[in-house]
C-alpha cells in the first residue's frame, strides 16, 4: 500500500494550504462582520478551486478526486462557508453535470460553474422531505413541449446568489418514487414564477447564505431535465455519494483547524504555574482529537481513491463523512474546552469553529442516515 501522494495531489495540497493561509484572517473577519465572503470566492476561482476534478474540456482541472478532498481539507480550514459554496459547485451541480449532463446541458452549464463564475444551488430538500427525499412535493407537470415548478425548496445553499440551481421534483404523480422524480436545471435569474424566501439565519456558516426556493408554475424548457426523465432520485443519490467525500474532507479541515488553535493555545496558556499543555489530561485530548482526526482523513482519502479507480465508494463514502463530521464536532467541542472561558469568546476562532462544525452532521444526509446507509450495505454483503 503506497500512502504517498502524486506530484499533481501534493502541489494541489500545497497551492491550496497557501491560498487557504492567505484569506484566513479576512475569513474570521468577515464572519464576524456576517459578511458575504465574495473576495474570498472570486481568489478561489482565480485559482481553479472550482473546477479541481471537472472535466478540462469544460473549463474544469481534471484532476482527480483524491486531489479536489486534499484540497478541501485546506480550505475550510480558513473559511469553511466559502468551502461549502466551492462543494457544491464542484461535487453537487458539477460532478452531477458532468456525469448525467447533454453535450449542450454541459456546454451551457459547466465552464462558469468550473471556473468559479457563478454560484449554484442543488434544491432537493422540501420542509416535509429532508432526511426522506423519495417523498419530496415539488411538482413538474408537462406543459406544451416543456415543463412547469410548482412546489416549495428550503435550505437552499448559496440559494441568493446563485445562477441556476439542480432542482429535484415529482415528474410522475402516480408512479413509485424510484421512478417519479427527476432533476432540473433551472436558471434562477431568468425563469419566471421564482420566489426566494429571506435569507435563513444559521447558527454558523453563515457566509454560505440558505434560502427557501418557491416556484409557482415557473416554466422550464424541454431540455431542462438531466438525466433520463423520472430516473432523478436515483442520480441523486449518486451525486450524494460524491458530496459526502467533499463533506468529509472539510470536516477534516475543520477540525484540524479546531486542533490547532487548541494546540498552540495550550502551549502558550499557563495556570498553576506551568503551559497548559504540560498537563496529562490537556495531552490525552490533545492526543485523541489528532488520532481521530487521522482516521477521518484516511477514511475521506480512501473513498476519494475508491471513486477514482471507478469502484463502489458509497459505503465509503457514508463512513468518512460520519466519522469526519463527528471528529470534527469534537475537536471543536474540545477545542474550545481547552480554552476555556476564551474558547467562548468571539475574538477567538473555535467559537466559529464549533458552529460550522455541527452543520456537517447534519447537511448531505444526516449522521443517522449516514449509519442506515452503512448497516444497510453491511446486511446486504456489500
Ligand atoms: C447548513 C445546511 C446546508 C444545507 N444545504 C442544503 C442544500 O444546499 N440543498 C438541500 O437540498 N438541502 C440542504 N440542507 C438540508 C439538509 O440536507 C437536511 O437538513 C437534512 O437532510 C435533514 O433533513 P431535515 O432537516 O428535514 O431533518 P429530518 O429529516 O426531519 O430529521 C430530523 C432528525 O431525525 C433523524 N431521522 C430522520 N429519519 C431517520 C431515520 N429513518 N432513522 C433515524 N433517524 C432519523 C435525523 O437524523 C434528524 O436527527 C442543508 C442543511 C444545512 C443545516
Amino acid at each position: 500500500m503506497d500512502f504517498s501522494l502524486t506530484p499533481a495531489q501534493a502541489e494541489m495540497q500545497n497551492r491550496a494550504r497557501q491560498a487557504a493561509q492567505e484569506v484566513k484572517a479576512q475569513a474570521a473577519r468577515l464572519n464576524r462582520e456576517g459578511r458575504f465572503p465574495q473576495e474570498i470566492l472570486e481568489r478561489w476561482a482565480q485559482e481553479g478551486f472550482f473546477g479541481i476534478s471537472l472535466p478540462r474540456a469544460y473549463g474544469g482541472g481534471g484532476g482527480d478526486y483524491v486531489s479536489y478532498a486534499l484540497a478541501q481539507m485546506e480550505l475550510a480550514q480558513a473559511c469553511p462557508s466559502s468551502a461549502l459554496m466551492l462543494h457544491v459547485n464542484h461535487s453537487i451541480v458539477g460532478m452531477g453535470l458532468a456525469q448525467f449532463g447533454t453535450g449542450a446541458q454541459k456546454s451551457r452549464y459547466l465552464p462558469p460553474a468550473a471556473q468559479g463564475e457563478v454560484l449554484t444551488s442543488f434544491a432537493l430538500t422540501e420542509p416535509r422531505a429532508g432526511s426522506d427525499p423519495a417523498r419530496l412535493q415539488t411538482a413538474a407537470s408537462r406543459e406544451n413541449d416543456g415543463w412547469v415548478l410548482a412546489g416549495e425548496k428550503n435550505f437552499v445553499t448559496s440559494g441568493p446568489m446563485a445562477d441556476f440551481a439542480l432542482v429535484a421534483a415529482r415528474s410522475d404523480p402516480t408512479g413509485p418514487p424510484h421512478k417519479s422524480i427527476s432533476l432540473f436545471l433551472v436558471d434562477l435569474k431568468n425563469t419566471p414564477g421564482i420566489k426566494m424566501g429571506p435569507v435563513e439565519e444559521k447558527m454558523g456558516l453563515v457566509g454560505a447564505s440558505s434560502v427557501s426556493l418557491h416556484f409557482d408554475n415557473a416554466p422550464l424548457p424541454p431540455d431542462a431535465v438531466l438525466g433520463e426523465v423520472n430516473n432523478g432520485l436515483k442520480l441523486a443519490l449518486g451525486i450524494m455519494d460524491h458530496a459526502r467525500v467533499g463533506a468529509a474532507a472539510m470536516a477534516v479541515g475543520i477540525g484540524r483547524a479546531a486542533l490547532q488553535e487548541a494546540l498552540s493555545y495550550a502551549k502558550s496558556r499557563e495556570q498553576f504555574g506551568q503551559p497548559l499543555a504540560q498537563l496529562q489530561s490537556i495531552q490525552f485530548k490533545l492526543a485523541d482529537l489528532a488520532t481521530d482526526l487521522e482516521a477521518a482523513a484516511l477514511l475521506t482519502l480512501k473513498a476519494a481513491w475508491l471513486k477514482d479507480q471507478g469502484q463502489p465508494f458509497g459505503t465509503a463514502a457514508a463512513m468518512a463523512k460520519k466519522f469526519a463530521t463527528d471528529a470534527a464536532m469534537a475537536a471543536a467541542q474540545e477545542g474550545l474546552q481547552i480554552l476555556g472561558g476564551y474558547g467562548y469568546l468571539k475574538d477567538y476562532p473555535l467559537e466559529r469553529f464549533f458552529r460550522d462544525a455541527k452543520a456537517g452532521q447534519i447537511y448531505e444526509g444526516t449522521n443517522e442516515i449516514m449509519r442506515l446507509i452503512i448497516a444497510r450495505d453491511l446486511l446486504r454483503g456489500v
